[in-house]
Protein backbone atom coordinates (compact mmCIF):
# COMPACT_ATOMS: atom_id res chain seq x y z
CA UNK A 1 0.00 0.00 0.00
CA UNK A 2 0.81 3.66 -0.32
CA UNK A 3 1.15 5.77 2.64
CA UNK A 4 0.87 9.70 1.11
CA UNK A 5 2.17 12.14 3.87
CA UNK A 6 0.73 15.85 3.94
CA UNK A 7 2.70 18.22 2.32
CA UNK A 8 4.98 19.56 5.16
CA UNK A 9 5.19 16.68 6.70
CA UNK A 10 7.75 16.55 9.05
CA UNK A 11 11.10 13.91 9.21
CA UNK A 12 10.09 12.54 12.27
CA UNK A 13 6.32 11.88 11.39
CA UNK A 14 7.73 10.24 7.95
CA UNK A 15 10.40 7.88 10.40
CA UNK A 16 7.36 7.23 12.87
CA UNK A 17 5.84 6.02 9.84
CA UNK A 18 8.67 3.80 8.68
CA UNK A 19 8.35 2.63 12.31
CA UNK A 20 5.17 1.20 11.79
CA UNK A 21 5.25 -0.31 8.37
CA UNK A 22 8.33 -2.37 9.64
CA UNK A 23 6.14 -3.60 12.81
CA UNK A 24 4.18 -5.20 10.12
CA UNK A 25 6.69 -6.83 8.60
CA UNK A 26 6.28 -4.53 5.43
CA UNK A 27 9.39 -2.98 3.71
CA UNK A 28 8.73 0.58 3.45
CA UNK A 29 10.04 2.15 0.44
CA UNK A 30 10.29 6.61 0.23
CA UNK A 31 9.86 8.88 -2.70
CA UNK A 32 10.62 11.96 -1.80
CA UNK A 33 8.52 14.17 -4.51
CA UNK A 34 8.62 17.77 -4.23
CA UNK A 35 6.03 18.67 -2.38
CA UNK A 36 4.54 15.40 -0.76
CA UNK A 37 6.28 12.29 0.47
CA UNK A 38 4.94 8.93 -0.74
CA UNK A 39 6.15 5.80 1.38
CA UNK A 40 5.19 2.72 -0.02
CA UNK A 41 5.00 -0.48 2.20
CA UNK A 42 5.47 -3.43 0.33
CA UNK A 43 5.44 -7.23 1.44
CA UNK A 44 2.18 -9.47 2.22
CA UNK A 45 0.15 -6.15 2.75
CA UNK A 46 -3.57 -7.46 2.34
CA UNK A 47 -3.41 -8.58 5.63
CA UNK A 48 -2.55 -5.68 7.01
CA UNK A 49 -5.74 -3.14 7.57
CA UNK A 50 -5.26 0.91 6.20
CA UNK A 51 -6.37 2.11 9.42
CA UNK A 52 -2.82 0.97 10.97
CA UNK A 53 -1.43 3.73 9.15
CA UNK A 54 -4.33 6.45 8.71
CA UNK A 55 -4.77 7.94 12.32
CA UNK A 56 -0.23 8.79 12.08
CA UNK A 57 0.79 12.17 12.68
CA UNK A 58 1.38 13.65 9.48
CA UNK A 59 -0.23 11.28 7.03
CA UNK A 60 -3.02 12.32 4.78
CA UNK A 61 -4.12 9.42 3.07
CA UNK A 62 -3.20 5.41 2.78
CA UNK A 63 -4.06 3.67 -0.90
CA UNK A 64 -4.28 0.38 -1.68
CA UNK A 65 -1.76 -0.76 -4.98
CA UNK A 66 -4.63 -2.82 -7.31
CA UNK A 67 -1.65 -4.10 -9.68
CA UNK A 68 0.28 -7.13 -8.24
CA UNK A 69 3.50 -4.91 -8.85
CA UNK A 70 3.71 -2.45 -6.30
CA UNK A 71 6.79 0.01 -6.74
CA UNK A 72 6.93 -0.87 -10.65
CA UNK A 73 3.37 0.76 -10.97
CA UNK A 74 2.70 4.00 -11.87
CA UNK A 75 0.50 4.05 -9.51
CA UNK A 76 3.07 3.89 -6.76
CA UNK A 77 5.26 5.97 -8.85
CA UNK A 78 3.17 8.47 -11.24
CA UNK A 79 6.35 10.62 -12.66
CA UNK A 80 8.13 8.79 -15.17
CA UNK A 81 11.60 7.16 -13.21
CA UNK A 82 14.82 9.60 -14.91
CA UNK A 83 17.82 8.53 -13.89
CA UNK A 84 21.50 9.51 -15.08
CA UNK A 85 24.43 6.92 -16.65
CA UNK A 86 27.72 8.22 -17.70
CA UNK A 87 27.14 11.26 -20.11
CA UNK A 88 22.85 10.91 -20.42
CA UNK A 89 20.06 10.14 -18.37
CA UNK A 90 17.31 7.56 -19.19
CA UNK A 91 13.79 7.88 -19.09
CA UNK A 92 13.58 11.62 -19.73
CA UNK A 93 13.24 13.60 -22.75
CA UNK A 94 16.41 12.48 -23.95
CA UNK A 95 16.53 8.85 -26.42
CA UNK A 96 19.54 6.88 -25.68
CA UNK A 97 21.03 4.23 -28.07
CA UNK A 98 23.38 1.25 -26.54
CA UNK A 99 24.99 -0.14 -29.43
CA UNK A 100 27.85 -2.98 -29.98
CA UNK A 101 28.26 -6.74 -31.01
CA UNK A 102 26.21 -9.47 -29.66
CA UNK A 103 29.50 -11.00 -28.20
CA UNK A 104 33.22 -9.54 -27.20
CA UNK A 105 35.40 -11.28 -29.45
CA UNK A 106 38.86 -9.83 -29.15
CA UNK A 107 40.89 -6.03 -28.16
CA UNK A 108 41.41 -5.22 -31.26
CA UNK A 109 37.36 -6.33 -32.27
CA UNK A 110 35.95 -4.28 -29.56
CA UNK A 111 37.59 -1.32 -29.54
CA UNK A 112 37.20 -0.75 -33.37
CA UNK A 113 33.43 -1.08 -32.99
CA UNK A 114 33.42 1.49 -29.74
CA UNK A 115 35.07 3.91 -31.14
CA UNK A 116 32.97 2.95 -34.64
CA UNK A 117 29.51 3.27 -32.94
CA UNK A 118 30.48 6.28 -30.76
CA UNK A 119 31.53 8.15 -34.29
CA UNK A 120 28.07 7.30 -35.11
CA UNK A 121 26.29 8.72 -32.16
CA UNK A 122 25.71 5.73 -30.18
CA UNK A 123 25.77 6.72 -26.01
CA UNK A 124 26.41 3.28 -24.43
CA UNK A 125 28.32 0.12 -25.95
CA UNK A 126 27.07 -2.97 -25.48
CA UNK A 127 28.85 -6.28 -25.37
CA UNK A 128 28.89 -9.52 -24.36
CA UNK A 129 31.46 -11.43 -21.97
CA UNK A 130 29.17 -14.37 -20.94
CA UNK A 131 26.78 -15.79 -23.34
CA UNK A 132 23.54 -17.67 -23.50
CA UNK A 133 23.93 -20.16 -26.04
CA UNK A 134 21.76 -22.46 -27.38
CA UNK A 135 24.10 -24.85 -28.26
CA UNK A 136 27.05 -25.95 -25.29
CA UNK A 137 29.65 -26.05 -28.29
CA UNK A 138 28.59 -22.35 -29.17
CA UNK A 139 31.17 -19.33 -28.71
CA UNK A 140 30.08 -19.00 -24.84
CA UNK A 141 32.31 -15.45 -24.58
CA UNK A 142 35.77 -14.81 -23.18
CA UNK A 143 34.73 -14.51 -19.48
CA UNK A 144 37.03 -11.71 -17.47
CA UNK A 145 39.03 -11.00 -20.40
CA UNK A 146 36.01 -10.11 -22.27
CA UNK A 147 34.98 -7.26 -19.13
CA UNK A 148 38.64 -6.30 -19.25
CA UNK A 149 38.51 -5.00 -23.24
CA UNK A 150 34.84 -3.50 -22.73
CA UNK A 151 36.79 -1.47 -19.88
CA UNK A 152 39.80 -0.30 -22.45
CA UNK A 153 36.90 0.35 -24.83
CA UNK A 154 35.28 2.80 -22.24
CA UNK A 155 38.37 4.38 -21.14
CA UNK A 156 38.98 5.35 -24.50
CA UNK A 157 35.75 6.23 -25.86
CA UNK A 158 34.15 7.45 -22.65
CA UNK A 159 31.09 5.20 -23.58
CA UNK A 160 29.78 3.40 -20.19
CA UNK A 161 29.40 -0.26 -21.61
CA UNK A 162 26.64 -2.65 -20.98
CA UNK A 163 26.76 -6.45 -20.59
CA UNK A 164 24.90 -9.65 -19.48
CA UNK A 165 25.33 -11.54 -16.04
CA UNK A 166 24.17 -15.20 -16.11
CA UNK A 167 24.95 -16.33 -12.78
CA UNK A 168 24.95 -14.49 -9.53
CA UNK A 169 28.53 -16.01 -9.23
CA UNK A 170 29.19 -13.48 -12.02
CA UNK A 171 27.86 -10.21 -10.49
CA UNK A 172 31.09 -9.06 -7.98
CA UNK A 173 33.23 -9.24 -11.13
CA UNK A 174 30.48 -7.54 -13.23
CA UNK A 175 30.11 -4.56 -10.87
CA UNK A 176 33.64 -3.81 -11.21
CA UNK A 177 34.29 -3.46 -15.15
CA UNK A 178 30.55 -2.95 -16.66
CA UNK A 179 27.78 0.25 -15.73
CA UNK A 180 25.02 -1.52 -16.34
CA UNK A 181 23.81 -5.25 -15.30
CA UNK A 182 21.44 -6.82 -18.62
CA UNK A 183 19.38 -9.54 -17.34
CA UNK A 184 18.91 -11.87 -20.64
CA UNK A 185 15.34 -12.91 -21.85
CA UNK A 186 16.60 -16.64 -21.13
CA UNK A 187 17.16 -15.39 -17.39
CA UNK A 188 14.07 -13.22 -16.90
CA UNK A 189 12.31 -15.35 -14.63
CA UNK A 190 15.65 -16.35 -12.77
CA UNK A 191 14.51 -14.88 -9.34
CA UNK A 192 17.65 -15.58 -7.61
CA UNK A 193 19.28 -13.79 -9.91
CA UNK A 194 16.92 -10.72 -9.56
CA UNK A 195 17.42 -10.73 -6.22
CA UNK A 196 21.19 -10.76 -6.40
CA UNK A 197 21.18 -7.92 -9.00
CA UNK A 198 18.53 -6.40 -6.79
CA UNK A 199 21.01 -5.84 -3.93
CA UNK A 200 23.48 -4.29 -6.32
CA UNK A 201 22.91 -0.34 -6.85
CA UNK A 202 24.57 -0.79 -10.57
CA UNK A 203 21.47 -0.15 -13.41
CA UNK A 204 19.96 -3.13 -14.59
CA UNK A 205 18.41 -3.75 -18.36
CA UNK A 206 15.99 -6.58 -18.14
CA UNK A 207 14.82 -7.95 -20.77
CA UNK A 208 11.71 -9.26 -21.68
CA UNK A 209 11.27 -13.28 -21.66
CA UNK A 210 10.79 -15.33 -24.77
CA UNK A 211 7.27 -16.59 -23.99
CA UNK A 212 6.91 -13.80 -20.94
CA UNK A 213 3.69 -11.59 -20.56
CA UNK A 214 3.95 -8.18 -19.71
CA UNK A 215 2.97 -8.64 -16.17
CA UNK A 216 5.62 -11.41 -15.90
CA UNK A 217 7.77 -8.81 -17.37
CA UNK A 218 6.92 -6.37 -14.36
CA UNK A 219 6.47 -8.78 -11.68
CA UNK A 220 10.16 -9.53 -12.67
CA UNK A 221 10.97 -5.76 -12.44
CA UNK A 222 9.69 -5.37 -8.85
CA UNK A 223 12.04 -8.28 -7.65
CA UNK A 224 14.91 -5.74 -8.20
CA UNK A 225 13.12 -2.70 -7.14
CA UNK A 226 12.01 -4.40 -3.90
CA UNK A 227 15.62 -4.84 -3.09
CA UNK A 228 16.62 -1.28 -3.32
CA UNK A 229 18.01 -0.90 -6.90
CA UNK A 230 15.37 1.49 -8.55
CA UNK A 231 17.31 2.03 -11.79
CA UNK A 232 15.85 -0.39 -14.25
CA UNK A 233 15.30 -0.46 -17.76
CA UNK A 234 13.06 -2.72 -19.32
CA UNK A 235 13.57 -3.97 -22.73
CA UNK A 236 11.49 -5.64 -25.23
CA UNK A 237 13.07 -7.99 -27.34
CA UNK A 238 10.30 -9.80 -29.34
CA UNK A 239 8.61 -12.81 -28.45
CA UNK A 240 7.92 -16.27 -29.44
CA UNK A 241 5.01 -16.63 -32.24
CA UNK A 242 4.09 -19.12 -34.89
CA UNK A 243 5.58 -16.44 -37.36
CA UNK A 244 8.83 -17.46 -38.40
CA UNK A 245 9.84 -15.46 -41.41
CA UNK A 246 11.65 -13.55 -38.84
CA UNK A 247 13.21 -14.47 -35.62
CA UNK A 248 10.86 -13.11 -33.01
CA UNK A 249 8.01 -10.90 -32.99
CA UNK A 250 8.34 -7.65 -32.35
CA UNK A 251 5.60 -6.59 -29.70
CA UNK A 252 5.09 -2.90 -30.40
CA UNK A 253 2.11 -2.68 -28.60
CA UNK A 254 4.50 -3.61 -25.56
CA UNK A 255 6.01 -0.04 -25.77
CA UNK A 256 2.81 2.21 -24.79
CA UNK A 257 1.31 -0.76 -22.63
CA UNK A 258 4.31 -0.52 -20.29
CA UNK A 259 4.35 3.13 -20.65
CA UNK A 260 1.10 3.63 -18.79
CA UNK A 261 1.77 0.63 -16.49
CA UNK A 262 4.95 1.99 -14.79
CA UNK A 263 6.91 4.82 -14.64
CA UNK A 264 10.28 2.74 -15.36
CA UNK A 265 11.65 3.56 -18.68
CA UNK A 266 11.19 1.36 -22.22
CA UNK A 267 13.62 0.39 -24.39
CA UNK A 268 13.20 -1.84 -27.92
CA UNK A 269 16.13 -4.52 -28.89
CA UNK A 270 15.10 -4.69 -32.82
CA UNK A 271 18.37 -6.35 -33.48
CA UNK A 272 17.12 -9.77 -31.28
CA UNK A 273 13.25 -8.90 -32.05
CA UNK A 274 13.89 -8.80 -35.77
CA UNK A 275 16.61 -11.25 -36.28
CA UNK A 276 18.03 -9.99 -39.52
CA UNK A 277 19.97 -6.73 -39.97
CA UNK A 278 17.45 -5.44 -43.18
CA UNK A 279 14.54 -5.12 -40.55
CA UNK A 280 16.35 -3.64 -38.16
CA UNK A 281 16.04 -0.03 -38.78
CA UNK A 282 12.83 0.39 -39.86
CA UNK A 283 11.23 -1.33 -36.29
CA UNK A 284 13.90 0.98 -34.66
CA UNK A 285 11.81 4.10 -35.98
CA UNK A 286 8.96 2.31 -34.96
CA UNK A 287 9.67 1.50 -31.57
CA UNK A 288 10.53 5.44 -31.05
CA UNK A 289 7.21 6.23 -32.89
CA UNK A 290 5.53 4.30 -30.44
CA UNK A 291 7.31 5.67 -27.23
CA UNK A 292 10.48 4.13 -26.59
CA UNK A 293 12.84 5.36 -24.45
CA UNK A 294 15.62 3.79 -26.19
CA UNK A 295 17.65 1.19 -28.09
CA UNK A 296 20.27 -1.65 -27.91
CA UNK A 297 21.69 -3.05 -31.34
CA UNK A 298 23.98 -4.74 -32.61
CA UNK A 299 26.61 -3.95 -34.65
CA UNK A 300 29.84 -5.75 -35.99
CA UNK A 301 32.58 -4.48 -38.57
CA UNK A 302 32.60 -7.86 -40.33
CA UNK A 303 28.50 -9.41 -39.76
CA UNK A 304 29.56 -12.67 -41.97
CA UNK A 305 31.79 -13.64 -39.67
CA UNK A 306 30.57 -12.54 -36.46
CA UNK A 307 31.10 -15.21 -33.64
CA UNK A 308 26.93 -14.94 -32.44
CA UNK A 309 24.29 -13.09 -34.13
CA UNK A 310 26.00 -11.96 -37.32
CA UNK A 311 22.94 -12.14 -39.52
CA UNK A 312 20.99 -9.42 -36.89
CA UNK A 313 24.12 -7.22 -36.30
CA UNK A 314 24.70 -3.96 -38.64
CA UNK A 315 28.03 -2.62 -40.04
CA UNK A 316 28.93 0.59 -38.88
CA UNK A 317 27.79 2.20 -41.54
CA UNK A 318 24.33 1.34 -41.28
CA UNK A 319 24.41 1.98 -38.04
CA UNK A 320 25.52 5.57 -38.59
CA UNK A 321 22.06 5.76 -41.11
CA UNK A 322 19.85 4.08 -38.88
CA UNK A 323 20.82 7.09 -36.04
CA UNK A 324 20.45 9.91 -39.11
CA UNK A 325 17.17 8.24 -39.42
CA UNK A 326 15.96 7.65 -35.84
CA UNK A 327 17.27 11.61 -34.90
CA UNK A 328 14.36 12.81 -37.14
CA UNK A 329 11.51 9.87 -35.90
CA UNK A 330 12.42 11.25 -32.64
CA UNK A 331 12.04 15.03 -33.31
CA UNK A 332 8.47 14.20 -35.05
CA UNK A 333 7.67 13.14 -31.33
CA UNK A 334 8.91 15.61 -29.67
CA UNK A 335 11.76 13.74 -28.12
CA UNK A 336 15.46 14.06 -29.27
CA UNK A 337 18.85 11.71 -29.15
CA UNK A 338 21.31 12.20 -26.04
CA UNK A 339 24.43 13.18 -26.53
CA UNK A 340 23.34 15.87 -29.30
CA UNK A 341 23.07 19.23 -28.67
CA UNK A 342 19.21 20.36 -29.04
CA UNK A 343 20.37 22.97 -31.46
CA UNK A 344 21.54 20.29 -34.02
CA UNK A 345 18.39 18.60 -33.51
CA UNK A 346 16.36 21.54 -33.57
CA UNK A 347 16.97 24.72 -35.66
CA UNK A 348 16.01 27.96 -33.77
C1 LIG B 1 21.93 -10.48 -26.33
O1 LIG B 1 21.64 -9.30 -25.99
O2 LIG B 1 22.91 -10.76 -27.04
C2 LIG B 1 20.98 -11.55 -25.95
C3 LIG B 1 21.39 -12.81 -25.79
O3 LIG B 1 19.71 -11.10 -25.82
P1 LIG B 1 18.36 -11.86 -25.34
O4 LIG B 1 18.61 -12.24 -23.91
O5 LIG B 1 17.30 -10.83 -25.52
O6 LIG B 1 18.19 -13.04 -26.24
MN1 LIG C 1 22.90 -11.28 -29.42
Amino acid sequence: MMIIMQPGATRAQIEHVIEHIREQRLSPHVIEGVEQTVIGAVGESHAVPTSVFEGLPGVQTVQRISKPYKLASRQFHPHDSVFPLDGFTVGGEEIAVIAGPCSVEGRSHILEIAHAVKEAGANALRGGAFKPRTSPYAFQGLGEEGLEYLAEAREQTGLPVVAEVMAISQIEIMTRYVDVLQIGARNMQNFNLLRAVGETRTPVLLKRGLSATIEELLMSAEYILSGGNHHVILCERGIRTFETATRNTTDINAIPVLKALTHLPVFLDPSHSTGLADYVTAISKAAIAAGADGLIIEVHQDPAHALSDGKQSLTPEAFARLIRQVRAVAEAVERRLAGVPQSATRPV
